[in-house]
């Protein structure tokens, strides 16, 4: 008898809500986790004495709200705080846009822009949530089977099929060409300032070795619509920082009996064909279990604890094929007070996310960096600062600042990242003080993360910090790849439930809710 039903590695927010479910229906369940920490990119650090901040992931996908309640959260500690401001939006010129869940009184900015922009933005918001509300099904679903699919498949595609017919033909055609589309002629359909176009299209390559110019950059709209209802990402945070989320998260499985035991790196799995799986803990001990459910990244699942003798050749090159080079830099600084934005007079405007990325082609220049082999000199940043609306994060009167810095490409042309820190670090900072001047004159401390460090320290390969990027050919019934989009894998007594499964990277809990269901089946149909 194995002495655990399921071992679970890695305890990113994933692993702890998949763990969550199993133990919840009764099975002996295990979490591993390589850091001293879990959380996995969920987390909080404390950055300099007294300045807390989420130190990767800062504003939460959202979160699904049918996990929180099914998980009982809340009582476990969870705070989410949603702001009014999604995003605000500099330009150089010192001009603003600020984007609020309240779409009159998001026009009402766009108005001083263009009244054609402003008229059309209701349109915008009303058509995404149309559609939205159609794709919504798709995120807590397992993706078919294509060769194979299920009576329950066929039912649910079915379902799906009928919302989409019921969506009115222009809805439809939208969405049949959105998907494919460059974000950047999807936002210039719609409107005719570049800092509003900038700021939608920013959405499609979040995250993304991909600029705005690219295929199918669109479907990142389409999937936050599917996510929350917006195209437009929402100012998602966590009281206390996603930190705080994991720490839920992980009360929430310990009172299931989940045992976590941190600073547990699994060295390698073996799940084929046995009556039982066994992980091999810090290169020393093996543990045993029905099952692993692995919420590693594909590339350090595939192929780095399995022995590729485990696997057929033909799923190893296309494991080794899936793209996951990240291009993001993460920078968190300690201020010693609320920097003055340029134009911004009101403070509250700071309470959700900052966009600095004033025009397509600036985004798109971004990119080219990257592309080349280096990271921008001008970059695109994704900012918060969660202080203002959680002063407990940091002491009276004091702020912390998360700058999410694209494009910074895993793999440098020149140099490496180990030597090229500071220099990334600077790059950020002068761009950020052409919006905030005087900004550096704040700092009291601040931790520069790269892709490297992303990798290294915190576990993702290639520093992508979806766990491999999310485009057409990665999403849905080809996360990670075709025929394995099920949450299993070839190895019978292996799963996966982290962000390089459907839905894809983001802080929502569904990989880890999805991942647990098709796990529960298996046991129930007596295959582990
Ligand atoms: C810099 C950055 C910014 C982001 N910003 C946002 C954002 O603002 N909003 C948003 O929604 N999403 C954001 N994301 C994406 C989001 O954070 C991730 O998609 C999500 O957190 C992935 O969760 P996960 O549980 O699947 O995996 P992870 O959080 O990566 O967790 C995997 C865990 O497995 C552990 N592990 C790996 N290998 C082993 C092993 N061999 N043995 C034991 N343990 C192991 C790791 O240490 C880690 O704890 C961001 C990510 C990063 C990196």
């Amino acid at each position: 008898m194995a002495k655990y039903d399921i071992i679970i590695v890695g305890a990113g927010h994933n692993g702890l809500v998949a763990a969550c479910y199993l133990a919840k229906a009764g099975l002996k369940t295990l979490v591993l986790e390589r850091r001293e920490i879990v959380g996995g990119a969920s987390v909080t650090e404390e950055i300099h004495p007294g300045f807390r901040c989420s130190a990767l992931a800062h504003s939460a996908g959202p979160m699904s709200p049918q996990v929180i309640r099914e998980l009982d959260l809340q009582k476990f500690g969870l705070e989410i705080i949603d702001n009014d401001v999604r995003v605000v939006a500099l330009a150089p010129d010192t001009r603003s846009i600020c984007i609020y869940n309240d779409v009159a009184r998001t026009s009402d900015e766009i108005k001083s822009f263009s009244s054609k922009d402003a008229d059309a933005y209701p349109e915008f918001v009303k058509s995404f949530s149309r559609i939205g509300r159609v794709l919504a099904p798709l995120a807590t679903m397992t993706p078919p089977s294509i060769d194979r699919p299920a009576p329950n498949d066929v039912w649910q595609l079915g379902k799906m099929g009928l919302a989409f017919r019921n969506l009115g033909k222009k809805d439809e055609y939208r969405l049949l060409r959105w998907g494919p589309m460059a974000v950047a002629d999807l936002a210039a359909e719609w409107f005719d300032t570049e800092l509003l176009r900038a700021t939608v299209a920013s959405r499609g390559i979040y995250g993304a070795f991909a600029g705005p110019w690219s295929a199918g950059t669109s479907l990142g709209l389409l999937w936050q619509a599917a996510l929350d209802e917006h195209p437009i990402p929402p100012a998602s945070f966590v009281k206390g920082g996603m930190g705080a989320l994991a720490e839920a998260l992980s009360n929430a499985a310990s009172a299931s009996g989940v045992e976590i035991r941190s600073a547990s790196e699994v060295s390698a799995i073996y799940a084929g064909n046995g009556i039982s799986a066994k992980v091999l803990v810090n290169n020393k001990d093996e543990l045993d279990a029905r099952a692993v459910v692995s919420n590693a990244d594909p590339h350090a699942t595939f192929l780095r604890l399995i022995d590729p003798v485990e696997l057929e050749p033909t799923f190893l090159s296309k494991i080794r094929n899936y793209r996951a080079n990240g291009a993001v830099g993460k920078i968190n600084l300690a201020l010693s007070g609320l920097p003055k934005f340029n134009g911004i007079d009101d403070a509250s405007k700071l309470t959700g996310r900052i966009h600095v990325g004033p025009e397509i082609d600036y985004l798109e220049r971004a990119f080219d960096a990257a592309k080349y082999g280096d990271f921008s000199p001008a970059p695109y940043l994704d900012i918060t600062i969660p202080s203002l609306t959680d002063p407990s994060l940091a002491p009276e009167s004091k702020h912390v600042m998360s700058i999410h810095a694209q494009f910074a490409p895993y793999k440098l042309k020149s140099g490496d990242w180990n030597s090229r820190r500071d220099e990334f670090g600077n790059t950020v900072i002068a761009q950020l003080e052409q919006y905030a001047p005087g900004i550096s004159n704040l700092i009291v401390a601040q931790q520069i993360l790269t892709p490297l460090d992303l990798e290294q320290v915190y576990g993702l390969s290639g520093g992508h910090i979806h766990h491999g990027e999310q485009s057409l050919d990665q999403f849905f019934t080809f996360r990670p790849l075709l025929g394995w989009a099920q949450y299993r894998t070839p190895l019978n007594r292996l799963y996966l439930c982290g962000a390089g499964t459907h839905p894809g990277g983001g802080v929502t809990g569904l990989n880890g809710a999805n991942a647990a269901r098709e796990v529960l089946k298996d046991v129930k149909a007596g295959k582990i």
